[in-house]
């Protein structure tokens, strides 16, 4: 054997060791909430699809039109030929919708996280980040090569204490932090951290890909902590059921972004189908308010019926601990019918590994008491 596939032997041997070796299951989406997989038909709690926009007529059509008469993809970067009117068309909804000047649209939220921060810090910078930011905030942090300081989860006296000391010895400074955390659900405390960013004169970006579209009437987490927040980053590809992501921003940090940001400059346009689907998705988030308050309305029934604490967010963790049990506790509720994938480290923190449960508009009352029930005698043995 090579030294490569010997070295990618090993190193998934030691990851299964410790359950920590992920498998791919080939899953088929057949409608906003059921799937089928190795043969068999389940109710998902796992998807982001939190307005089940990805199989609405609207979205779909939207998206198949724009196909027939744009084709299938940009063709190249949008700094060349890839910048669809329907990318300015979309970006002017979100900026609309997020109250700022104006917005970009990039190929996914990896690549505007990606992209962002490396374009406004650099050596001699400061980033402050929560513990428990995105994977694609420490990713941006760490290819701008600004100096990163982690404050605890939440803890704004922690991230004021890191300012006071180390703001000062730093050109710029740049708080980032997820709005709703994608793997616990809760939310940052936005107006605070806004205050603080202020009072040092740092800058705030916050990642509201799970926000858009189920908080703050569908504006997002920001909307509904009304914070004043420069950098509002997010993703098309949760609630809007599309794909893509964004920043909305100020016309001149816009204006820098599309400049300076690689993941924009270096790489293919947005389909124009994905903005197509984004736009019709849009539609109905301004139109059907119902529909965006019904996930958290049906997280909170949740949390109330399996006595665990009151849902913030679409998202609710079932905590299991070691990941050996976080997997035993998908499986059992596998055998009963519902989909709830395992998160692992190094998702989540060591001992933290959980059911990360997702509550989307089309899920059924019955359905979600049923689902509290099992995870309360099962997981929780309450
Ligand atoms: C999913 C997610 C992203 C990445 O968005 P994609 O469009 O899927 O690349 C970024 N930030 C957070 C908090 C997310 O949950």
């Amino acid at each position: 054997m090579d030294t490569l596939d010997r070295f990618a032997r090993e190193k998934l041997d030691a990851l299964a060791l410790r359950d920590l070796r992920r498998t791919l299951y080939e899953t088929e989406r057949t409608d906003g909430v059921w799937v089928e997989r190795g043969g068999r038909r389940l109710l998902s709690f796992s998807c982001n699809d939190y307005l089940n926009l990805t199989h609405h007529p609207k979205v779909k059509e939207a998206a198949a039109a724009a196909v027939a008469r744009y084709g299938a993809g940009a063709g190249a970067s949008r700094l060349v030929t890839g910048s669809h009117p329907l990318l300015g068309k979309l970006e002017r909804r979100l900026a609309a919708l997020k109250g700022t000047q104006t917005a970009c649209v990039f190929g996914s939220g990896y690549l505007a996280n990606a992209g962002i921060v490396p374009a406004l810090m650099r050596e001699g910078d400061l980033v402050l980040a929560d513990a428990l930011s995105h994977a694609c905030l420490w990713a941006g942090a760490k290819l701008s090569d600004a100096r990163t300081l982690v404050f605890r989860h939440n803890d704004v006296a922690h991230l004021g204490e890191l300012l006071s000391e180390h703001r000062g010895a730093h050109r710029h400074a740049l708080v980032v932090t997820d709005g709703v955390f994608s793997m616990d659900g809760d939310l940052a405390p936005l107006a605070e951290l806004a205050a603080l960013a202020e009072k040092f004169d740092a800058w705030l970006l916050v990642d509201d890909a799970h926000g858009l579209g189920v908080l703050g009437g569908g504006a997002g987490s920001v909307a509904q902590s009304r914070a004043a927040v420069p950098l509002q980053m997010g993703t098309l590809s949760k609630a809007l059921g599309s794909y893509g992501g964004y920043l909305c921003a100020s016309a001149p940090v816009i204006d820098l972004i599309r400049t300076r940001a690689r993941t924009l400059i270096y790489s293919t346009g947005l389909p124009p189908a994905s903005a197509a689907a984004a736009l019709a998705a849009l539609d109905i988030v301004e139109g059907e308010p119902e529909r965006c308050a019904r996930p958290l309305m049906l997280a909170r029934a949740f949390t109330r019926a399996a006595d665990l604490p009151l849902a913030q967010s679409p998202i609710v963790p079932v905590i299991a601990g070691a990941a050996k049990d976080a997997l035993a506790a998908a499986l059992a509720l596998e055998e009963e019918g519902f989909l709830a994938v395992a998160i692992r480290p190094p998702t989540v923190t060591e001992g933290t590994a959980r059911l990360r449960l997702a509550f989307t508009a089309a899920h059924r009352e019955e359905d979600v008491a049923r689902l509290a029930e099992l995870v309360r005698a099962r997981i929780l043995r309450r």
